[in-house]
């Protein structure tokens, strides 16, 4: 895998961003949803994007990337198998069947979840996060959480697009957060 220079990060905007679709209001009142399923219908355009979220991990010996239901799904499993790594669901609650870790997070208006199968991971994994959408920060967030129960190791995040005008970014300084698209 080629690791990704600034030109090249510079390349990958300008190729992925005419391909993010921007709805607003949806899916309620005040939220420009970032559509990305016209990226992920364009081929090329797919297996750059993932290609481009995986490169700055790929000396990181990942062992498991953790996906965030659902869009996150879409994304970590092609960067898993670009990585070597295996992939993790992290899914809202009383979707995973087995036993499961569960984190309470606040949103904006009112509270959520998520859980992760309780076997999964374990102290000496090393654990690469991957989601579509870095906004307040609280998915990634809670998923660090659940990832921390585990005992095992969060190498980083890698999100495909950042909202620098929410707290997201800086809610997770402390950790290390690849984004390939900033608005
Ligand atoms: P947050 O917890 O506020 O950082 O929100 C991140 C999660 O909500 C991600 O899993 C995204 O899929 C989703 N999300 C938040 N804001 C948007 C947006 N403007 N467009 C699309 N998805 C979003």
């Amino acid at each position: 895998m080629t690791p990704v220079t600034a030109a090249a990060r510079v390349e990958i905007d300008r190729e992925l961003r005419p391909l993010i679709r921007e709805i607003p209001n949806f899916p309620k009142p005040g939220i420009n949803f970032k559509d990305f399923t016209p990226l992920l219908a364009n081929a090329v355009a797919f297996r750059k994007a993932t290609e481009a979220m995986a490169a700055p991990f790929a000396g990181d010996a990942i062992s498991h990337v953790v996906g965030i239901e659902s869009r996150g799904f879409i994304l970590g499993a092609p960067i898993a198998q670009q990585l070597g790594a295996g992939f993790i669901p992290v899914r809202k609650p009383g979707k995973l069947p087995h036993t499961v870790e569960r984190v309470d997070y606040q949103l904006e208006y009112g509270a959520d979840a998520l859980e992760l199968h309780r076997d999964t991971l374990q102290w000496g994994h090393r654990v690469l996060v991957v989601d579509d959408v870095l906004a307040t920060g609280g998915t990634l967030k809670a998923t660090c959480a659940l990832i921390a129960l585990t005992g095992a190791e969060l190498i980083g995040c890698s999100v495909l697009m950042a909202l620098t005008e929410l707290p997201g970014l800086t809610a997770m300084r402390h950790w290390r957060v690849n984004t390939l698209l900033r608005y």
